[in-house]
């Protein structure tokens, strides 16, 4: 296995509808033709793809570097979310994104980093000028992460994390009934 240390988030740029109806699998095979066909790459260049449902596909194998980052590929695990068309990098996850693409990321950025101990978690408009995948990876990332079991709160500072814990609550709580 190659050594992984870093995970990086990307967007296929697709519209929020787009292919609307088929399964992840056919979606899948179409950004592989595009990455094959248009632009000459041996595989699909994610490692990874999120579906709007959440579903999790695989894309290159995660033994092969993939082609995602130019300059960042190998040491790295590409994923990319189904959405993101016309997004800006000022942009918010939920501007773009589904509450199952967000779970699905968590889960996955989880397992992976138990796998392998990644530490790092990045977006692609960190290592270019490119608004993909639409959002701030790093922000929303320490927003979506609970602290550590062993945190002990600091009594004399409570209105932050009592804000903190609101706005994870806010987020989570998003959509729901
Ligand atoms: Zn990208």
């Amino acid at each position: 296995m190659r050594p992984i240390n870093e995970i990086i988030v990307h967007c296929t740029a697709t519209r929020a509808d787009w292919w609307a109806g088929k399964r992840t699998s056919e979606k899948v095979a179409e950004i592989k033709r595009w990455h094959i066909e248009d632009r000459g790459w041996k595989d699909i260049g994610y490692h990874y793809l999120i579906d709007r449902d959440g579903t999790v596909a695989k894309g290159r194998p995660i033994e092969q570097v993939g082609a995602h980052v130019s300059g960042h590929n190998t040491g790295t695990i590409g994923i990319s979310l189904f959405g993101g068309h016309g997004s800006a990098e000022t942009d918010m996850f939920h501007d773009h994104f589904t509450n199952a693409q967000e779970a699905a990321l968590h889960n996955l950025i989880a397992d992976l980093r138990k796998r392998f101990g990644i530490i790092k978690i990045s977006g692609h408009n960190q290592y270019a000028a490119k608004s993909c995948p639409g959002f701030n990876v790093p922000d929303w990332f320490r927003a979506v992460s609970p602290p550590p079991a062993d945190y002990v709160p600091v009594t004399s500072a409570p209105s932050f994390w009592a804000d903190l814990f609101a706005a994870i609550a806010a987020i989570f709580g998003k959509g729901k009934p």
